[in-house]
């Protein structure tokens, strides 16, 4: 496992900069400026922290595969499906305990969190929170006239659902400082298979 310097490291990044992370790395913010994005990652954190409980309707299917996927959790919306990989989900259990990070993430809170995760997507899919996130975000990727056309910022859901299950599963930290320590273990090679991917807390397509 990393050292306990690196541990610290990545604790002391906040959990807003993690979500400017996030962004700044999503396809279309190439070149972006980064206040531009700071401010995203505050609305879709609020967003999302502010969001009311949201029952996972989805079909849960537990499995393997997440460490090959570089995934802890999935959804897929037709049949709405959550997929919760079961082996990233104890890898990353086991990073929470390495890195002395019990007191924010609670036992069997990585779960939690991957669930409420997931059935953001799910909400944002199926009802009009999407168009309501849109609208917060304020981006206007098309002005006809005195029309604005409210514009998609790529990555601004992830953000918000990440807030949306630290904030309902009581987290003292985001979901996003667990994933970028997940991510960091793949880098070394030291506890997933050389080759391996990074697991996420997020989906690979098609409800990003
Ligand atoms: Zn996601």
């Amino acid at each position: 496992m990393t050292t306990p310097a690196a541990a610290t490291d990545l604790a002391q990044t906040d959990d807003v900069e993690w979500a400017v992370r996030l962004l700044a790395a999503t396809p279309t913010h190439e070149g972006r400026d980064p206040r531009m994005l700071r401010q995203w990652a505050l609305t879709a954190d609020a967003f999302g922290s502010r969001l009311a409980p949201v029952a996972c309707t989805a079909r849960v299917v537990e499995r393997d595969g997440g460490l090959e996927e570089g995934l802890l959790a999935r959804y897929t919306s037709r049949p709405p499906t959550v997929e919760l990989f079961n082996d990233a989900i104890a890898l990353a259990e086991r990073v929470v305990d390495a890195r002395r990070w019990r007191d924010w993430y609670p036992p069997g809170s990585v779960r939690a969190a991957a669930l409420a995760h997931e059935a953001v997507h799910a909400h944002l899919h199926h009802g009009p929170a999407r168009a309501a996130l849109k609208r917060a975000l304020g981006h206007t990727a098309l002005r006809l006239g005195r029309l604005r056309v409210p514009g998609h910022v790529a990555g601004a859901e992830e953000v918000a659902a990440h807030a949306y299950a630290r904030t309902v599963c009581g987290l003292g930290r985001s979901p996003l400082l667990l994933t970028a320590a997940l991510a960091a273990e793949a880098r070394a090679g030291a506890v997933t298979r050389p080759g391996s991917t990074p697991p996420r807390n997020r989906d690979a397509r098609r409800e990003n």
